[in-house]
């Protein structure tokens, strides 16, 4: 099928693959989208047939996910870069405090801007150790009247994941999952809110997606501007403006398959095979590869990892390409090899780049 269609073995960070079938799916609804003789990108925002698609993808990623009652799903843009400015403007207070677990780069950002509008502080950070592993609970320092506790469920940059989450109690725990949401079963009740591009694991970059506990909305602060208040979006469905519709309905079709395959359950199990095949040629190397992250504290998501010398390494990263291996070079501020193997990349691509690693080894040893 991968050859059928010229796919690349595409492990790209973000934005990432999609399945075939949906942009198979996209492409033959391009034009005329369910007999509207319109492209979806081209109809009303109020049309009951973008409505229809609309409220479709909010339905089901409550129902894969399944999010209790007391949640609202929003579609925002501007990324999950600006969930990080918004979540402090809205919710930390002049009197409160809000505590960071810092993991890695995209903790950073999300701290820096919540210092610029009050008092945040480090819950526990595993910088020291270079960011390769997930701190235990027992190392989170938070305090019982705090705004919130902020977490990243999955380190996109350095290859680590949260296994299980805090019980952070009273204190309302938020998580920045967007390089994980929907690759594994979780307990949305443990959260207040969750936030998430979409580009890694839901669609295409322009989306993203926010989980939040309605009771938040009743304390969050109001002397911020319209756009910038989650209520304004609660109220309105997400429907307050134009929201980014061809993103949706791509969100949308992506829900749809997932849900075909088998929900979640499905999904997380193959993630866990996919993960496996290129964990298993690091860890059979005998030291010619090198992982990042330690063993406990592995994504599924990114596999991160280096080899014993720097020209070996460009030699890898120069092979891996020439043999149609996308994406593999590590984020450009931590060098290194990092392969991302969200929901949408297939087991054939992942084996085939493990055992590209096993053959570079046996040539190269
Ligand atoms: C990609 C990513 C971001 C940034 O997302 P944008 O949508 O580009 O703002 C933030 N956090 C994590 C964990 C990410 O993986």
């Amino acid at each position: 099928m991968i050859d059928q269609f010229k796919r690349a073995h595409n492990f790209n960070a973000g934005p990432s693959a999609l399945p075939l079938s949906v942009l198979q799916k996209a492409q033959e609804e391009l034009i005329d989208f369910r007999g509207t003789g319109m492209s979806v990108m081209e109809l009303s925002h109020r049309s009951a047939a973008y409505e229809e698609v609309h409220h479709q993808a909010i339905r089901l990623l409550k129902e894969l996910l399944s999010i209790p009652e007391n949640y609202e799903v929003l579609f925002l843009q501007g990324g999950a870069s600006l969930q990080f400015s918004m979540i402090p403007m809205n919710f930390l207070t002049r009197e409160q405090k809000c505590g960071y677990v810092m993991t890695g780069a995209w903790s950073e950002k999300a701290y820096s801007e919540a210092k610029l509008f009050g008092n945040a502080y480090h819950a526990a950070s595993t910088k020291e150790d270079q960011y390769r592993r997930i701190p235990r609970f027992e190392e989170l320092q938070y305090n019982k009247d705090d705004a919130y506790v902020h977490v990243t469920s999955n380190n996109t940059i350095f290859g680590t994941q949260w296994k299980d989450f805090p019980d952070t109690g009273e204190v309302p725990l938020f998580a920045d999952m967007s390089s994980d949401i929907l690759s594994r079963p979780f307990d949305v009740s443990k959260f207040a809110f969750i936030y998430a591009g979409a580009q890694k694991n839901l669609g295409p970059s322009g989306v993203t997606v926010v989980i939040l506990r309605k009771d938040l909305l009743e304390k969050a602060n109001t002397n911020i501007p319209t756009m910038l208040k989650y209520s304004t979006h609660a109220k309105n469905n997400s429907l307050y403006n134009t929201p980014p519709t061809f993103g949706i309905y791509m969100l949308g079709e992506v829900l749809n398959w997932v849900k075909e395959i088998g929900g979640i359950n499905e999904i997380a199990k193959r993630n866990e095979e996919k993960a496996k095949l290129i964990y298993g040629a690091i860890d059979r190397s005998n030291g010619f590869y090198n992982g990042h992250a330690e063993k406990d504290s592995r994504s599924l998501m990114n596999i991160t990892f280096r080899l014993k010398d720097e020209n070996l390494e460009k030699q890898f990263l120069a092979e891996a390409k020439k043999e149609g291996f996308i994406g593999v070079n590590g984020h450009r501020s931590v060098g290194g090899c990092r392969a991302s193997t969200y929901n949408a990349v297939p087991y054939e691509t992942c084996k085939a780049f493990s055992e590209f690693m096993v053959h570079f080894q046996q040539t190269n040893e």
